[in-house]
Formats: structure tokens, sequence, C-alpha cells
């Protein structure tokens, strides 16, 4: 459930996920109005639903509605999965930050331990990764964003789980990073947060939470600044697909094969 919901490819890729591990299922991208989440979540329950996605603007809401949560989704104080129980009661969970973990260092080979990372942004998708990326025992990590009180707010959350610390685009200043993460929807109009030319170490890896058949603004200026390596998003949605899948079925799928199929299928659009 989302609005706007029409881009999404996700029923693609649970239907890929059923096929691979033999389950009968029926996932469809349900538009919901601003204000009914409550009224479809509840009737999606009553008419025999096992569970779904939450995605943009609903994670917030989602959270509030579940009747308990997993310690990820406490952390990221929003949800993108709900799992309706037999008892009737709703859990709720949120994949997205293991889904860029996973996609980072399973798909992109990359090692997160001791090294400095950057994310842009500071809204729903940020606060469910950061939590994930500290738990990776990395030296630190600087959420910037345009609005400065969002980062210092995240710093304040986040302090106990790891080296986090929050600022404005403008205070980057001279530190260089070895992985820098835009998760501001900025790519979504076409647009750049305003970043310092010299951003990254060597070797350093840029990767844009939005996912696109053709490269983003920010892969685009990575690529052009320094970056050795640029990746877009669609890696973590598959990742965070097949962590949904798999509380709601108990079997995690291959990722890789359907990670493989949707760029294909784009190259084909
Ligand atoms: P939110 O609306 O919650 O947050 C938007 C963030 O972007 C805020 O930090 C906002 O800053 C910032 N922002 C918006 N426009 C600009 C701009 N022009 N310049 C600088 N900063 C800007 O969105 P989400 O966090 O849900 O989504 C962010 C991105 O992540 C989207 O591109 C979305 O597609 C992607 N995403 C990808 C997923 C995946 O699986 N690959 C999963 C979830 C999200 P401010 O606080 O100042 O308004």
């Amino acid at each position: 459930m989302g609005n706007p919901i029409h881009h999404s490819k996700s029923p693609a890729i649970h239907r890929l996920f059923a096929e691979q591990c033999h389950i009968a299922l029926d996932y469809r991208a349900i538009e919901v109005a601003l204000d009914e989440f409550e009224q479809a979540v509840r009737r999606f329950q009553a008419e025999g639903g096992a569970g779904l996605n939450v995605t943009v603007p609903f994670k917030l809401d989602a959270f509030a509605l579940a009747d308990r949560r997993s310690q990820r989704a406490l952390v990221a104080q929003a949800v993108n999965t709900l799992k309706f129980e037999g008892d009737g009661e709703i859990l709720g969970d949120n994949t997205d930050g293991i889904g860029l973990v996973r996609d980072l260092t399973r798909n992109l080979k990359l090692k997160l331990h001791g090294r400095h990372l950057l994310i842009l942004g500071a809204g729903g998708a940020v606060r469910g990764v950061v939590g994930p990326l500290l738990e990776q025992g990395i030296a630190g990590l600087v959420v910037a964003n345009r609005t400065v009180a969002k980062a210092r707010e995240l710093e304040a959350a986040l302090a106990t789980y790891g080296p986090i610390s929050g600022r404005g685009f403008a205070d980057l200043g001279a530190e260089r990073f070895d992985v820098v993460i835009n998760g501001t929807a900025a790519s979504l109009t076409g647009e750049l947060p305003p970043l310092p030319r010299k951003l990254f170490r060597d070797n350093a890896v840029a990767y844009d939470l939005m996912y696109s058949d053709e490269p983003t603004p920010f892969m685009r200026w990575a690529h052009a600044h320094g970056a050795s390596r640029v990746a877009d998003g669609l890696g973590m949605l598959v990742e965070q697909a097949g962590g949904s899948f798999f509380l709601w079925h108990g079997v995690r799928p291959s990722t890789k094969p359907v990670i493989k199929a949707l760029r294909h299928q784009a190259m084909q659009d």
C-alpha cells in the first residue's frame, strides 16, 4: 500500500520470489487515499490478507498501527512490513535497513567494518537504514540533511547504537568518506543536494537509494567527482522484499536472479 503506487516493482519481485519458492500468492499494489490507511489495512485483514508492504507516505502510520513491533522497527520508528498474526494482532517490521546492508555487503561485496560513511537525507528511508548500518561496526556515520534539525534529531535518537553525527550540507567540511549514500528524495525531481566537490576517499562507493533505468543525478555527480563505484537502490529494493517474504512465508528467496531479471526487464522497456 502506498500513494502513489503505480510505479511499484514490488508485485513483479514477489511474483518472481513465489515462482522460485513454489508458493502460491497474490501480491498487488494498492493505492490508498492519504487519510484512509488504517481502514484499508483493517479491510484487507478482514478479507483474509496475510500481510503487506507499506511505502511512502504510510511508514509512520504503519508503525503506529502495529500491535507489536520488531526491534529494528522500534529503532527506525517506521514500518515497511506488516504481518497479520493468527491471533488477529498486527506485527510491524522494517526490512529497509537489512535490505541495504545485504545489497552493500553481499551483492556489492563491500566491507563496512571500520569504514567512514556519509548519508544524505534524514527522512523515512534513512531512519530505517541507520540502525542496521551502525550494527556493522563502522568507524563513523555522518548524516547530512537540508533541514539540519532532523539530522540532529536522528543523531540524538540513535547515538546509543554507534558513532553517528548529524549536520547540514554546509557543515560537511573537509572530511572524506568510503561510502556515500544518497537517501534524499532529490533524485526523484532530478536534483542534487549541495555537496562539496571533494567527498570521496580512494576506492569509495556512491549509492543512491533511488533506483532508475538511467543513472541518477547523484550517481552521475559521484562518478565525475571521484567515486570508484556507483550503484542505485534496485538491489536494496529486492533485498528488503526478500526480508518481507521471509517474514510472511518463512522461506528466504534467492535475490540475485531477481535483481538480474529486473535489470534485464528495465533494458527492454
Ligand atoms: P522522505 O520524504 O521521508 O524524505 C525525503 C528526504 O529528502 C528528506 O531528508 C528531505 O530533506 C530530502 N530532500 C528532498 N528533496 C531534496 C532536495 N531537493 N535537496 C536536498 N534534500 C532533499 O522520503 P524517503 O526517505 O521515504 O525516500 C527517500 C529516497 O529513498 C527516495 O528517493 C526513495 O525512492 C528512496 N527509497 C528507496 C528504497 C529502496 O528500497 N531502494 C526504499 C525506500 C526509499 P528535508 O528533511 O530537508 O525535507
